[in-house]
C-alpha cells in the first residue's frame, strides 16, 4: 500500500494558481551559441562557487517535492548535458515521493549533444523524458542560427533519446523570420514519421542583448497558416497548464497522423494558468520567466537553514507572483538575465 504524503505547505499565489511544475537550471554554460539565445562570445558564466552543487541542488528539489507539493521537475539550463554530475542529480530526485506517493516526473531541456553517449546512464537513474531544442534540419541553417556545425550529433541524441524509450521525444523549434520559416514543415513531417511531438515556441524578448522585435518574431497564427498549407490539423481538447496549443495532424502520403504544438508566449499567454516555478543554477527562485525579482534560497541554505526554512521562503515569493508577464504593453521591462541564466 502507498502512503500519501500530505505536503505540509503549496506554492500558491494570490491569483488562485498552485505551482507543481519546478524548472530547476542545472548550468548557465552552453556549447551552443543559438542567436536567440546567447551573444557569439557567450555570457560572462556564474563564477563556480555560486553554483549549486549536486547535493545543494537535489536538497531543494527535495523541498519542492516533499514540503511544497511539485510533483515535475524538467532539469534545464544552459545545457544540463554539461552537468558531470546529472545522473547523480536525477536519482536524488528519483528518490522522492510526491504528495501522490510516486516519484515525480523527471525530465530533461537539452540540445541532445553527447545524449547518444548518456541516454542509458540517464534513464536509469530515473529519467522519463526529454525535450530536444532542434531549429533546423538543414546543415548549414542549423550551424548559422545555433553557431555550431553540430546537427548529426542533435540528431543522434534524438534517436537514442527515442531507442531509449523516453518516450514521448518532445522536441521545441524557435522560428526566426527571415531565418528559418522554410524548416517549419521539414520538421513537422521529420516528427510525424518518427512520432516525435514537436511544438515551435514563438520568440520571446528574452534573449542576448534584448535584441527582440516584435516584427521579426514569427506570431503562432503564421506558423499555423504554414503549416495548415501542408497538413491537415485540426484542434485538440483544452490545453489545461500545459503552454503547447496541440493540434492534431491527420495522417499524409509520407506520415502516420499525430500532433503538433505551437507556444504562442507572446502573442496569447498561458499566465492565467500558470503553474511553474524556477530555481536558477546560483538557487534563486523566480516565480516567472520575466520576474523582474529573485528569491535567494542559496545563502540561507549555506547558512544552515532548515528545509522548513527554505519552504517558507519559497512559498514567500510565490505569494507575490504577479497575474502574467507584459510583454507588448507599455512598462515591459525584459529581465537582466537571458533565458540560458535562467534556465528555459
Ligand atoms: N540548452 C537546452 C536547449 O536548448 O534545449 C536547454 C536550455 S534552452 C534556454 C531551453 C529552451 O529555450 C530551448 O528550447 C530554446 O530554444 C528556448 N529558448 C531560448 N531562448 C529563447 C527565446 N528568446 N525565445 C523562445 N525560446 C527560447
Ligand atoms: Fe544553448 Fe539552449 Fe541557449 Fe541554444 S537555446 S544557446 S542550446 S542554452
Amino acid at each position: 500500500m502507498t502512503t500519501v504524503v500530505t505536503p505540509l505547505k503549496r506554492l500558491a499565489d494570490a491569483h488562485g494558481r498552485v505551482a507543481r511544475d519546478l524548472r530547476m537550471s542545472l548550468t548557465d554554460r552552453c556549447n551552443l551559441r543559438c542567436t536567440y539565445c546567447m551573444p557569439a562570445d557567450g555570457l560572462a558564466w556564474l563564477p563556480t562557487p555560486e553554483v549549486l552543487t549536486d547535493e545543494e541542488i537535489v536538497r531543494l528539489v527535495g523541498v519542492a517535492v516533499e514540503l511544497l507539493g511539485v510533483r515535475k521537475i524538467r532539469f534545464t539550463g544552459g545545457e544540463p548535458l554539461l552537468r558531470r554530475g546529472l545522473a547523480g542529480i536525477i536519482a536524488g530526485a528519483a528518490a522522492l515521493r510526491t504528495d501522490e506517493g510516486v516519484p515525480p516526473e523527471l525530465s530533461l531541456t537539452t540540445n541532445g549533444i553527447g545524449l547518444d553517449h548518456r541516454v542509458s546512464e540517464l534513464a536509469a537513474a530515473g529519467l522519463t523524458r526529454v525535450n530536444i531544442s532542434l531549429d533546423s534540419l538543414d546543415r548549414q541553417r542549423y550551424a548559422t542560427l545555433a553557431r555550431r556545425d553540430r546537427l548529426d550529433e542533435v540528431l543522434d541524441g534524438l534517436a537514442a533519446a527515442d531507442a531509449a524509450g523516453l518516450r514521448p521525444v518532445k522536441v521545441n523549434a524557435v522560428i526566426m523570420r527571415g531565418v528559418n520559416e522554410a524548416d517549419v514543415v521539414p520538421l513537422a513531417e521529420f516528427c510525424l514519421q518518427r512520432g516525435y511531438r514537436l511544438r515551435f515556441i514563438e520568440q520571446m524578448p528574452i534573449g542576448p542583448q534584448h535584441g527582440w522585435d516584435r516584427a521579426s518574431m514569427v506570431p503562432a497564427d503564421e506558423i499555423l497558416e504554414l503549416l495548415g498549407g501542408h497538413f491537415a490539423l485540426s484542434p485538440t481538447a483544452g490545453r489545461g497548464s500545459a503552454p503547447a496549443e496541440e493540434w492534431l495532424v491527420a495522417e499524409g502520403d509520407c506520415h502516420p497522423s499525430g500532433t503538433v504544438g505551437v507556444i504562442a508566449s507572446v502573442t496569447a499567454p498561458f499566465c492565467a494558468a500558470c503553474d511553474r516555478t524556477r530555481l536558477t543554477a546560483d538557487g534563486q527562485v523566480r516565480t516567472c520567466l520575466f520576474s523582474l525579482t529573485e528569491t535567494d534560497l542559496r545563502t540561507p541554505l549555506r547558512a544552515g537553514a532548515t528545509d522548513e526554512e527554505l519552504a517558507d521562503l519559497w512559498t514567500g515569493a510565490h505569494e507575490s507572483k504577479w497575474a502574467g508577464h507584459s510583454i507588448g504593453r507599455a512598462g515591459f521591462r525584459q529581465p537582466d538575465r537571458t533565458m540560458s541564466a535562467i534556465g528555459g
